[in-house]
């Protein structure tokens, strides 16, 4: 059984639609799949139906973008949560909100120095979608100022640009909490992925654990081997799951659907620890 728990369409900032980020996974050779928007779970009833007659298992997620009191910012999957409890609804409706503002801000920055318009972002983001960076990198390769997403992060996006803007982000550890309290199992998504920035000390980890935490995301592209052994120690002290995935984006980066992969075992524990939302099958 191959498994894959983190994935983007373009509810958030994936390329393609719900479906076909299942139809993809389906032609992948995945039995099971998690999609796990940024900030929303509005894609979940068209994967569900496309999992329904494509015979994968679909798991129902969310990636709940975080910082802490330290400013670090902390990437928390959660799965079959019930996407209704006002909680975390409360909170995910207002870091939307939130980043739609400081991509304005953004975009209004950015278009003293580079020919972009809010509208030619908009022409980026599907409706109603979690509007993040990668949609103004995809209005700055339109209008020719860099060739593909990476460049525009590796430059003007950057969290250390003069054109970067914060959007408000829950604390972490509140966010495993709320996760818990509606019925969900949060995993800490790509921990020790120090190439976007810093990253959080052994304290946050153990607040986040303390508050309910209780996988994490150890095959990831983007953490690097001597991380995901601290990650695999971590995990075995304290009985977390241990997951992989791909976290794919369509075109939107080169991450492939089933390019890390969680266990059979892991996943069934994530079922039985889940009691939010069903996993949806056939
Ligand atoms: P934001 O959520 O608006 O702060 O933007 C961060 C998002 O941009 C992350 O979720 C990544 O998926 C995406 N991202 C970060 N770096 C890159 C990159 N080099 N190429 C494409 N997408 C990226
Ligand atoms: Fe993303
Ligand atoms: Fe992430
Ligand atoms: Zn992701």
């Amino acid at each position: 059984m191959r498994i894959d728990l983190h994935t983007h369409s373009n509810v958030s900032d994936g390329t393609e639609s719900p479906a076909a980020v299942i139809a993809a996974a389906a032609k992948a050779g995945l039995d099971a799949v998690a999609l796990t928007d940024h900030d929303s779970t509005d894609g979940w009833a068209e994967a569900a139906d496309a999992a329904r007659s494509l015979g994968i298992a679909f798991i129902p997620g969310i990636e709940i973008s975080c910082r802490t009191r330290e400013g670090i910012s902390v990437h928390l999957l959660s799965y079959l949560h019930d996407p209704a409890h006002p909680g975390l609804l409360e909170e995910i409706t207002k870091a939307r909100d939130a980043r739609r503002v400081r991509a304005e801000r953004m975009v209004t920055l950015l278009a003293e120095d580079y020919p972009l318009s809010w509208d030619d972002v908009i022409h980026h983001v599907a409706p109603g979608a979690t509007v993040g960076r990668p949609h103004i990198a995809d209005a700055l390769v339109a209008a020719g100022v860099v060739s593909d997403r990476s460049e525009a992060f590796s430059s003007m996006l950057a969290s250390r640009s003069r054109y970067f803007v914060q959007h408000y982000a829950p604390d972490p550890v509140h966010a495993v909490a709320l996760v818990r309290a509606a019925g969900g199992v949060p995993v800490f998504a790509h921990p020790v992925a120090s190439s976007r920035g810093r990253v959080v000390g052994e304290e946050t980890y153990q607040d986040m654990i303390n508050a309910g935490l209780l996988g994490l995301e150890v095959e990831h592209r983007d953490n690097p081997e001597p991380g995901r052994e601290f990650l695999r120690g971590l995990a075995a002290r304290n009985g977390l799951l241990v997951t992989g995935s791909s976290d794919y984006h369509g075109t939107g980066k080169p991450n492939v659907l089933g390019e890390n992969t969680t266990a059979p075992e892991v996943f069934a524990r994530i079922e039985e620890l889940g009691t939010g939302s069903p996993v949806v099958r056939a």
